[in-house]
């Protein structure tokens, strides 16, 4: 009988950095050689157990265990990592949940009450080219296949072509969505890859959901003016109300919460000779809750066409790329409490800042769950990204309770 051996998974995790990280950090970059040979040693480890795996239209790797019921509980992650990446980032959750489909197939006799899928996705970071959540969203049905095809690493290769060299035809890889037709929860662990949890020195924390983002180019138009000979009170200076919104960004993001950053800020005629005549700056805002995002949006504007006004110039808005907040499934968010407060005595609920798969499978309407566990230095994609060792042993102990509690809940509707 195999009990739960989280200490199993951290020595899998210090295996597969031993074989896939270089001095710069984790090199498991999607459809490369060391991605396919990472996938060849997961379909090892998973060819001890009773499944069945296979690779679906999109490159996603399932690995089923049968159960009485084909209601299935997922539980997913990605082995893809950035270039010079993390330890953690992605693997952890495949990993971990590896240890936890060890745990029920020996626990219910390789014939659990419902059943069981892991599930690798593919080119989650999106590093090489430029889009995240590529398998995960190709499931979904909301990848933008027009825009897949176009896709261009810096080495001039396509994401069609680089999809053929492991056998994946980039016009059906939307067939994948036939996986989540029996999927009745989806759960997922990652490290937070932020300094919450951290700050609050807990280990362990419930994911409420990933935030809505409202990304947009900003541009004021002014007029170019030498800086010698104009009066300050002749100026129509397009930096000055660019710059007037950022204060008044932090304002909007203390008065609705939710976050808002001004990322970058190009000028023209970009001379220190000259008054600018043209300011675009990019803001990227981000909340849990749609209408408050909304009001932050909204106030944003409202004040840009203030400063705008006072100033004499002139305002455009672009936007860039929105996406509305996903929220997790209440019932699972109440499992994944329980489970952190029977591993570790405290729980906190907080929201996702970055996406990940499981926005895309919350997405398709799957009830979905996460789970984080505190990241050292609350950093990520990086070779520094850590967590301790004490808390990888716990998460993987939390994780494997809400795993069972949803399983448990998921057999008590169908019975
Ligand atoms: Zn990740």
């Amino acid at each position: 009988m195999t009990t739960l051996s989280p200490q199993r998974t951290i020595a899998e995790l210090k295996e597969l950095r031993a074989n896939t990280a270089n001095e710069h950090g984790a090199q498991r970059i999607a459809f490369t050689p060391i991605w396919v040979e990472t996938r060849e040693w997961l379909k090892r480890k998973l060819a001890e157990l009773p499944v069945e795996t296979h690779v679906d239209a999109a490159g996603n790797l399932w690995s089923t265990l049968r159960g009485a019921s084909d209601k299935a509980v997922l539980i997913g992650g990605h082995m893809d990592s950035v270039p010079n990446g993390g330890w953690l980032d992605g693997c952890l959750n495949v990993l971990a949940g590896l240890e936890v489909l060890r745990r029920i197939d020996a626990g219910y006799d390789h014939r659990p009450p419902v059943t069981v899928r892991l599930v690798d996705w593919a080119d989650e970071e999106g590093a090489r080219f430029g889009k995240s959540l590529f398998g995960s969203s190709a499931c979904s049905g909301n990848l933008d296949l027009a825009e897949a095809r176009g896709l261009v690493d810096r080495d001039g290769v396509t994401l069609p072509a680089a999809l053929k060299n492991v056998g994946i035809d980039i016009e059906r890889v939307k067939d994948s969505h036939v996986e989540l037709k029996d999927a009745a929860a989806y759960c997922e662990l990652h490290i937070e890859q932020g300094p919450v949890l951290l700050d609050l020195d807990l280990p362990l924390g419930v994911v409420l959901g990933t935030f809505g983002v409202e990304r947009h180019a900003i541009t004021f138009h002014g007029q170019a003016a030498h800086s010698g000979s104009t009066p300050m009170n002749r100026r129509k200076d397009a930096f000055l109300a660019a710059a007037k919104l950022s204060p008044e960004i932090y304002r909007i993001a203390e008065t609705h919460g939710g976050v808002g950053t001004i990322g970058s800020c190009t000028t023209k005629p970009g001379i220190v000779t000259s008054v600018v005549e043209d300011c675009r700056i990019t803001l990227d805002q981000r909340h849990l809750d749609a209408p408050a995002l909304a009001r932050c949006y909204a106030d944003a504007k409202a004040a840009s066409e203030r400063f705008a006004k006072d100033g004499g110039v002139t305002v455009e808005w672009n936007r860039l790329w929105s996406i509305e907040p996903v929220l997790f499934d209440p019932k699972l968010i109440q499992f994944c409490d329980e489970a952190i407060v029977e591993t570790c005595g405290r729980s906190h609920r907080l929201p996702s800042g970055p996406l990940h798969d499981a926005a895309e499978v919350a997405r398709a309407g799957v009830p979905t769950i996460m789970m984080f566990v505190q990241s050292l230095h609350g950093i990520s994609h990086n070779k520094i990204e850590d967590t301790k060792e004490e808390h990888l042993d716990l998460c993987v102990r939390a994780f494997d309770r809400l795993v069972e509690k949803t399983l448990r809940s998921v057999a008590a509707a169908i019975a």
